[in-house]
């Protein structure tokens, strides 16, 4: 889940504004939080044009959050759909969160479009890690047997997986010297799923680089550039 910095009331909107503390009907903070995020789910990371603002904590658990810029994401319709996140109950400390934590850090991503928890964390990070994936429902894929039931018009997984083929083929290319860290950057940009290409890409630091640079809301201080740029733990 690709960490993104979210702008502060107050601050500059990317157009020639400010961002305000709310938003009254919530649709308008929709630019401001593009400008931001760029125009991907929060969760899955597709590329969206047109994204949903998502209530981190949902309206129905907290109307005074409706119209509050502290409390939006953006999100496909499917990690927002009821068969996903929806309107459940939220605890924003028991999750990680792109706009809060490195949430590059609790999750890795693997050939054939899955998402699994990173070994080695501890069991409370275990924890959040788990009720993460299972609240965006981020580990659906048919045959995974805590979804028996998946549904096939959920094809987030399906299209991981296509991202990651894509990303190794633009990564033979890169090797051949037929084709810019920027390019590729520029590429994956259009495509979305930041994870993916920065997995298939770590041992090159040059697209790296391109890649946070170019994904709004990433920024280079949450990895180590001395290491390898491997992310930097925030807010936890
Ligand atoms: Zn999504």
């Amino acid at each position: 889940m690709r960490p993104v910095e979210k702008w502060n009331a107050g601050d500059p909107d990317g157009a020639s504004g400010q961002i305000s503390h709310s938003y009254i009907p919530h649709g308008s903070a929709a630019s401001a939080l593009i400008r931001n995020l760029g125009y991907f789910c929060s969760y899955c990371e597709v590329f969206d044009s047109n994204p949903q603002i998502e209530h981190v904590v949902p309206v129905i658990q907290d109307r005074s959050k409706q119209y509050e810029w502290s409390n939006f994401l953006l999100a496909c319709s499917r990690c927002n759909g009821a068969d996903n996140k929806g309107s459940k109950q939220v605890v924003v400390e028991e999750l990680y969160l792109p706009h809060l934590n490195n949430t590059l850090l609790p999750f890795v991503y693997l050939e054939g479009g899955k998402v699994q928890i990173r070994e080695g964390l501890s069991p409370e990070q275990r924890r959040r890690a788990e009720k993460t994936i299972k609240l965006v429902g981020l580990d659906k894929y048919p045959g995974n047997s805590d979804y028996p039931l998946h549904n096939p018009r959920d094809k987030r997984w399906e299209h991981r997986r296509k991202a990651w083929e894509v990303a190794k083929r633009k990564l033979s290319a890169y090797l051949s010297g037929n084709l810019s860290a920027q390019a590729i950057a520029e590429f994956a940009h259009q495509k979305g799923f930041f994870s993916v290409w920065y997995t298939v890409f770590r041992a090159h630091q040059a697209v790296i680089r391109e890649l946070i640079d170019v994904f709004e809301g990433t920024k280079a201080h949450f990895f180590d550039e001395n290491d390898g740029y491997s992310p930097i733990p925030r807010g936890d």
